[in-house]
């Protein structure tokens, strides 16, 4: 029924909506009057286009017509009138002067929609396998979904095959979405044999602000209580509800591939005072490729997790005796970290910084002083008692304790920019379920930075920051970036318009000079200053959050500090925090699984192996490991029973990079044979040729 083919701005009628079997619920209330109504698509920044429509046109109608056939829209964000938008399904009819974007399934908002409706297909398999089961909720996640049940028992792999089997046959059915308004008392009636659904009906219903920690949210999270009806698509009869905010695919057909992973035990809304539920985690995708290159990328991630690679590689542990989120490091690891550490202070002393050290306990007035107890108190340890009563805390950050020793005397600016640096081991109060090895631990190695300037010095302080920053980070073989630029909360904040706007807009021109992507994060900068991250990807294309450089407005002003200025006067300095590693503990973890354990020859924490062919070479490869040993590389002779098919085979799974065979012919020449770690062979190389490769392949910090 189109007129013809419009262009932009051309007036048009869609008399009839072009997906015949789609409901328009708001449409079939209407006067058959046709009215118009003038809305926009947004479909990138510089592609507006305004249309006219006849009222109660969808927001899917209006793209079937606008993108032809094209499918992998399966949502709108509609805008009303300059706000920030809401994701809509595609049945909601559109009002006058919408401006409504289209969500493609692939996008990230997409991809949300298509996880929690097959989080929905789930919860239905479920309660039709198990009637007795009880809804929890069923957020989007990273990569995935789950939903919560109060069930008889834990679920078990047979169970979650025969839940994905009835899934197929939900999606296969092609059920339709269909929301629908309910007040709190329909709402309460209709899931009255759904005691957590209840609960949140209660939260909502209390005007209560539901947390967005514990996913509730997104049942009841919007302006209006809805309910989604599951629908058989050819006699309309009802096969399922959920109570939910929406939105969700047309229908459960436009799933194009899932798949159910695992279930765990898990506390509603997250506490342990709540009844425990079980869980079920699933991941859906916008294509099979896209599924199973995920799966695979879950394959490559396991193979590479740190916590198995530390033990594989005697690196770390966890002893259960010293708590949970608190590692040791064994030699292995310890050689990797000090390197790691060695070059770094290498650096920092070429770049200016001055070295610290401060203690790990503090009485709890510094904190007070700082702040930290009013803000970050249940991020710290409790407090334990000396001294008659007087509250002493672990440390959870370094910078109090350095603005005391940048106010330990009278500064002058001819000292500024003055960069303290310490390894400073903190320790930070985590819930036990978010440790995670040696990247979210309970006490970590903090390379940590406080810098303080003038306000004419900040500029270049923070541009050659970040330029020190990310030439460190590639030394250590990540190459892969890009920014985050948080800015003003201006809800809470302290520090004036000014220096927030200079600082921010200086951060963001030091961002934009890297020549890398730059992501704003509007609003998420912490109250004391803007920040900038630097996100890192590690070999298998996951991201890092490595370094931050965060400007602090807050703490010179608590802590008093100053300095004489030229014109005799008292002036407050530019903080910057910055943290290069983050921690070295979670440095050392990306490392570990970005090089998947084969760390380069100048981190290994043995450099060469000398595999002898018999006993009898054993003296000569010893002559040889000491050639090597006195020029600081780390090698070991394996003069063990072993059979040396066996010591290649130990090296190698040790990721050792060199080894170094010999046998008769070797001897007799003076050479030794090279066996790298991709299995490729060198041999009779000269023993002095042999010793230079390697030293140059360590001094050089080869990262290949
Ligand atoms: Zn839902
Ligand atoms: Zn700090």
């Amino acid at each position: 029924m189109r007129e013809s083919r419009p262009d932009l701005g051309t007036r048009y009628h869609l008399l009839q909506g072009p997906s015949r079997g789609r409901p328009r619920p708001d449409r079939a209330n209407r006067s058959t009057t046709v009215s118009e109504i003038r809305v926009t698509i947004d479909r990138l920044p510089d592609q507006r286009e305004e249309r006219t429509v006849t009222t109660g046109t969808t927001v899917g109608q209006l793209f079937a017509e606008i993108f032809e056939g094209d499918r992998s829209n399966i949502a709108g964000r509609l805008r009303p009138a300059g706000a920030a938008g809401v994701l809509v399904d595609l049945d909601r009819a559109l009002a006058d002067g919408d401006v409504v974007e289209p969500v493609a399934i692939d996008s990230e908002d997409g991809r949300a929609i298509l996880r929690h409706s097959t989080a929905h297909v789930m919860a239905q398999a479920v309660q039709e396998i198990f009637p007795e089961a009880r809804l929890g909720i069923g957020p989007p996640i990273k990569d995935g979904f789950y939903y919560d049940f109060q069930v008889e028992r834990p679920f078990t792999p047979e169970d979650l095959k025969a839940i994905e089997q009835r899934m197929q046959a939900i999606v296969k059915q092609g059920q339709r979405f269909a929301r629908r308004a309910v007040s709190d008392e329909a709402a309460r009636q209709e899931l009255a044999g759904e005691p957590f659904k209840l609960e949140l009906i209660g939260l909502k219903g209390a005007g209560g602000d539901v947390s967005t920690d514990d996913g509730a949210n997104v049942e009841v999270g919007g302006g209006e209580l809805t309910i989604y009806d599951n629908l058989d698509p050819k006699s309309g009869e009802l096969c399922w509800k959920d109570l939910c905010r929406g939105p969700h695919l047309p229908t459960t057909r436009n799933i194009p591939a899932f798949k159910l992973m695992r279930s765990a035990a898990a506390y509603w809304r997250g506490s342990e005072k709540n009844p425990q539920l079980q869980r079920i985690y699933g991941t859906a995708w916008e294509s099979r490729d896209a599924l199973k290159a995920h799966l695979e990328f879950l394959i490559e991630a396991e193979k590479r997790d740190h916590r198995k690679l530390g033990s594989e590689l005697d690196l770390f542990s966890f002893p259960t005796e010293i708590g949970s989120g608190l590692a040791v490091f064994h030699p292995k690891g310890a050689v990797i970290r000090n390197e790691m550490e060695q070059y770094s202070r290498q650096r920092h002393i070429e770049a200016g910084y001055e070295f610290a050290y401060t203690p790990h306990a503090t009485k709890g007035t510094l904190f007070e002083v700082s702040g930290h107890l009013d803000w970050y108190k249940e991020g710290m340890y409790p407090p334990m008692q000396l001294d008659e009563g007087v509250d002493y805390y672990l440390k959870p950050m370094n910078c109090p304790m350095h603005n005391l020793i940048f106010r330990a005397r009278g500064r002058s600016y001819r000292e500024l920019p003055l960069r303290l640096f310490e390894f400073g081991t903190v320790y930070r109060y985590e819930k036990s379920g978010v440790v995670h090895g040696l990247t979210r631990a309970r006490g970590f190695t903090q390379d940590d930075a406080h810098i303080y300037c003038t306000r004419d010095q900040m500029a270049e302080e923070l541009d050659s920051l970040l330029t020190f920053v990310l030439d460190l980070l590639r030394d250590y073989g990540l190459n892969d970036f890009y920014l985050e630029l948080s800015t003003r909360d201006p809800e809470k904040s302290v520090g004036t318009d000014d220096a927030w706007e200079e600082a921010t807009e200086t951060l963001r021109q030091v961002a934009l000079k890297r020549n890398l992507e730059l992501v704003d994060d509007p609003g998420g900068a912490a109250f004391y200053g803007p920040k900038i991250s630097v996100q890192a990807k590690d070999a298998i294309g996951r991201s890092w959050q490595m370094s931050t450089i965060q400007l602090d407005f807050n703490l010179p002003e608590r802590f008093g500090l100053e300095y004489k200025g030229p014109d005799g006067a008292d002036h407050r300095p530019v903080m910057i925090h910055r943290a290069l590693f983050g921690s070295i503990e979670r440095f050392f973890a990306v490392l570990l699984e970005h090089y998947a354990g084969a760390f380069p020859a100048w981190l290994a924490p043995v450099q060469a192996t000398a595999i002898p062919i018999t006993d009898a070479h054993v003296p000569y490869l010893r002559e040889v490991a000491a050639q090597l040993r006195a020029q600081g590389i780390r090698v070991e002779v394996d003069a063990s029973d072993d059979r040396m098919q066996k010591k290649i085979r130990n090296a190698q799974k040790a990721k050792v990079p060199f080894m170094l065979l010999a046998g008769d012919e070797d001897v007799a020449k003076g050479a030794v044979s090279f066996r790298y770690r991709d299995g490729s062979q060198n041999n009779g190389v000269p023993v002095a040729e042999a010793v230079a490769e390697i030293v140059e392949a360590v001094r050089s910090r080869r990262n290949d």
